[in-house]
C-alpha cells in the first residue's frame, strides 16, 4: 500500500528548514505522498530513510525482461485489476515448446514450425514471442546442444525449462548471453537455481503448488541476490490456476504484498490443441503473463494472439490509422476515390476488400478520431464538412481527373450535402465492404 503522508513525515528529520521549499517537513511529506514533490528536494533526509521510501515507492509488480536486442520481452509492471481502470501494460508472452528429446531432421521441423507462427492482422505483426526449451530428455548434454540449435535459429526470447540445476547450468553456458528465463527453482533446488541465475544475470521462474510456498520460494531466491523473478503456480485444475493466480493479482496490487509481485508463467501442457488454446486464453486473461503451448498449430495462435492483442490495447484509445490518401495498387487519375474513416479495423477491412478486386484504388481517410463510420456519424465527427475538409488537406483534386467519390452505404444520407459541399458527384457504395469487389468491378465506371 502507498505511504500516507503521515508515514512519510515519520522518516523526514523534522527540523522545519525550509530547504525543500515548504514551511515543514510535515507539509512536504504531504506533497510527497501526493507526488507533487520529489524527495531530492530535501538535502537532509538520511540514507536509510531515502532507502525506505524509495522501496514504499516500488511498483506493486516488478517489471521482468528477457532476452536481448531484437527478442527482448517484457512481462509484469501492471497496476490494475480490470483492464477498464486504466489499462494493462505487458502484452502476455506466448512461449512455444520445444523438447531437448528431439534431434536432427525433427529438431529442424519443429523449430521451422515455431517459427512459422507469425501473423499480420489488421494491419499489425502479431505472433509468438518466445521459444521455451524442455528438459525432458534427463540429460544436461541434450538440453545444451537444444538450446545452441534454437538459439542459433529462432529470433525469439529464450525460456530455459529445467528442475535439474545441473542442466540447468549446461544451457545456461550455451546461451546465457542472450539472458534467457530461467525455469525454474523448486522448494529443493531454489538454491543452486538462484546461483546460476546471479552468476548469469537471468530472471528466474519460482515454481510451487501454493500461493503460501511461492511466497516464501521468492523471498528465498531474493535473498539469495536474484532480484527478477517470476512465479509459477502448479495448479491441478485451470480452475484452481485462475482462481489462485487472481487471488495473487489481488494479493501484490491491492494488498502490495512484495513477496507476490511478481508477473506469472503458466504452463498449459500438452493436452489437446485446442484446449491448450482455451486454456492459454483463459490465463492472458486472468492474470498470467507468461503462457506457454504445446501445440504449433496456427489456427490455435491466431484466435490467441488476437485475445491478447484486444486485451493489451489501450481501452481509452481505439485503435488508429493515419489520417491520409492510401493507394491500393497502382491507381492512376481514372481510379476510383473513396473515403473511410481511421478506425483501424473499418480502414484494414476495407482495404482489404479492395485488393481483393484487383481494381487499383485511392481510399482517403478522414480522422474521426478512431471511430467507425456509423459511430463517427452519429457522434458528428463524419458529415459534409469533414469529408470536404480532408478531400482539401490531401489534394485529392490533384490524383483523379474525375470527380466522383465513392461513399460508405451506410451513410448514404449524407450525399446531397456532400455533393453540395464538395461540388463532387457522389456515388454510394455498399453497405458492407465485403461486397466492395463486386461494387468496383460492376458499379464503378
Ligand atoms: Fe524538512 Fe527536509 Fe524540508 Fe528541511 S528540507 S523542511 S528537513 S523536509
Amino acid at each position: 500500500m502507498a505511504l500516507t503522508g503521515l508515514d512519510i513525515f515519520k522518516l523526514l528529520p523534522k527540523t522545519n528548514c525550509k530547504k525543500c521549499g515548504m514551511p515543514t517537513c510535515l507539509a512536504f511529506a504531504m506533497q510527497l505522498a501526493q507526488k507533487r514533490a520529489k524527495l531530492e528536494a530535501c538535502p537532509e533526509v538520511s540514507e536509510e530513510a531515502k532507502q525506505k521510501l524509495a522501496a514504499a515507492a516500488a511498483p506493486p509488480m516488478r517489471k521482468i525482461a528477457f532476452g536481448n536486442g531484437d527478442t527482448q520481452v517484457q512481462t509484469g509492471q501492471e497496476t490494475v485489476l480490470f483492464r477498464h481502470d486504466e489499462k494493462f501494460h505487458s502484452p502476455t508472452v506466448v512461449a512455444v515448446t520445444v523438447s531437448d528429446k528431439l534431434a536432427g531432421a525433427a529438431l529442424q521441423e519443429r523449430i521451422k514450425s515455431v517459427e512459422a507462427l507469425q501473423f499480420e492482422r489488421v494491419g499489425t505483426h502479431i505472433g509468438a514471442t518466445a521459444v521455451a526449451v524442455l528438459n525432458e530428455s534427463g540429460s544436461a548434454d541434450s538440453f545444451a546442444q537444444v538450446c545452441s540449435a534454437v538459439k542459433d535459429s529462432v529470433g525469439l526470447a529464450m525460456i530455459l525449462v529445467s528442475d535439474s540445476p545441473a542442466a540447468m547450468a549446461a544451457g545456461v553456458q550455451r546461451v546465457g548471453q542472450s539472458r534467457p528465463l530461467l525455469a525454474g527453482a523448486r522448494a529443493n533446488t531454489a538454491e543452486a537455481m538462484a546461483k546460476i541465475a546471479k552468476e548469469a544475470g537471468c530472471p528466474l521462474v519460482a515454481r510451487a503448488g501454493s500461493i503460501e510456498e511461492l511466497a516464501d520460494l521468492s523471498e528465498k531466491i531474493k535473498a539469495a541476490g536474484v532480484e527478477d523473478i517470476v512465479l509459477t503456480l502448479d495448479a491441478p485444475t485451470l480452475v484452481d490456476q485462475l482462481y489462485g493466480l487472481s487471488r495473487m493479482r489481488v494479493l501484490s496490487l491491492k494488498k502490495v504484498f512484495r513477496p507476490l509481485g511478481y508477473p506469472t508463467l503458466s504452463f498449459v501442457g500438452n493436452g489437446e490443441a485446442g484446449r491448450q488454446g482455451a486454456m492459454a486464453t483463459s490465463l492472458a486473461c486472468k492474470y498470467s503473463g507468461i503462457v506457454v503451448l504445446d501445440t504449433v498449430e496456427p489456427w490455435v495462435f491466431l484466435p490467441l494472439l488476437t485475445a491478447v492483442a484486444n486485451i493489451y490495447s489501450d481501452p481509452q484509445k481505439p485503435v488508429q490509422v493515419e489520417p491520409k490518401v492510401y493507394a491500393i495498387g497502382e491507381p492512376n487519375e481514372d481510379s476510383p476515390l473513396m473515403f473511410t474513416t481511421n478506425f483501424s479495423l473499418t480502414y484494414y477491412s476495407l482495404e482489404s476488400d479492395v485488393e481483393a478486386s484487383r481494381v487499383p484504388s485511392y481510399i482517403l481517410v478522414v480522422d474521426t478520431e478512431g471511430t467507425s463510420v456509423l459511430t463517427a456519424y452519429s457522434g458528428d465527427k463524419l458529415n459534409e464538412k469533414t469529408v470536404a475538409q480532408a478531400m482539401q488537406k490531401h489534394e485529392v483534386a490533384n490524383l483523379v481527373k474525375h470527380r466522383k467519390l465513392i461513399i460508405p452505404g451506410y451513410v448514404a444520407v449524407m450525399s446531397g450535402k456532400l455533393e453540395e459541399a464538395t461540388n463532387w458527384e457522389v456515388m454510394v457504395g455498399p453497405r458492407e465492404c465485403s461486397m466492395l469487389p463486386k461494387y468496383l468491378q460492376e458499379v464503378w465506371k
